[in-house]
């Protein structure tokens, strides 16, 4: 029994002091979603989150601004988001304690019209994604990428849905969008251009341009979001991959 090692504490139980979280003690306020005065519904609640400040301006750059600038949204010490939603925040929230995306749950796969096969999670990292990008924290877009990437490389299916909750706000370098541009270019059949309806005219170029470059260099079998690695990340060479910063 002395041999086995599940026996003894974990390996990096003692650690160096210089090794410890860096996220500090003060905490704020951040408050997601509209409160809505008088109506008794739980749709759409606001929630309040206390967070580690320095966790917030470690990792996202509006929090650094909000925090740093003479921004309205913390007049009274609160941030305050009405426009997004709490689940999405829940997202971002437990990733930068953690460095994990909590988005599987029970009942998420399900059947909708046309007995298309449907499935909840698609649409709850599209929506972190969304809420990622306007908090301007990369190592949180480039994990929900890489679970976007990892879910539909796992389910062989990517649906439709992904693109019109990306497309509209993400911009032209961002990874997830570099990504889906590949995505389409590289595996769309005839009849997925024929009913996408493109919401962006400079999507559309991107892919037109995507295309052609396939074309040209007979790339029509290669798949480059599998084992991706950074490729579709945003951190670029100056930071760090989110992998290492919470490996
Ligand atoms: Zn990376």
């Amino acid at each position: 029994m002395a041999d086995n090692e599940d026996n003894g504490p974990p390996k990096k139980l003692r650690r160096l002091a210089t090794e410890k979280p860096s996220f500090g003690f003060e905490m704020v306020e951040v408050r997601v979603g509209e409160d809505r005065v008088g109506e008794d519904s739980d749709d759409g609640e606001a929630k309040t989150f206390h967070v580690h400040k320095d966790l917030l301006t470690q990792h996202s750059d509006f929090f650094r601004a909000a925090f740093t600038g003479d921004w309205k949204e913390r007049a009274d010490g609160v941030i305050r988001l009405p426009e997004d939603e709490v689940e999405a925040f829940e997202q971002f929230y437990w990733f930068v304690y953690t460095g994990s995306l909590f988005t599987i749950r029970e009942g998420d796969h399900g059947v909708g019209e046309d007995n298309h096969p449907t499935d909840k999670e698609f649409g709850r990292l599209a929506a972190a994604w969304a809420l990622g990008n306007k908090l301007q924290c990369t190592p949180f877009k480039d994990a929900l990428t890489d679970g976007l990437i990892a879910k539909g490389l796992k389910e062989r299916s990517w649906p439709y849905g992904i693109y019109a909750a990306i497309n509209l706000t993400a911009a032209r370098s961002a990874g997830i969008r570099r990504f889906l541009i590949d995505l389409a270019a590289l595996t769309w059949s005839e009849n997925y251009f024929a009913e996408m309806e493109f919401t962006t005219t400079e999507f559309l170029h991107d892919l037109v341009l995507a295309l052609a470059k396939a074309r040209a260099h007979g790339v029509s079998k290669s798949k480059p979001w599998e084992n991706a690695g950074c490729r579709y990340h945003e951190h670029g060479e100056d930071k760090q991959c989110y992998k290492k910063v919470f490996g």
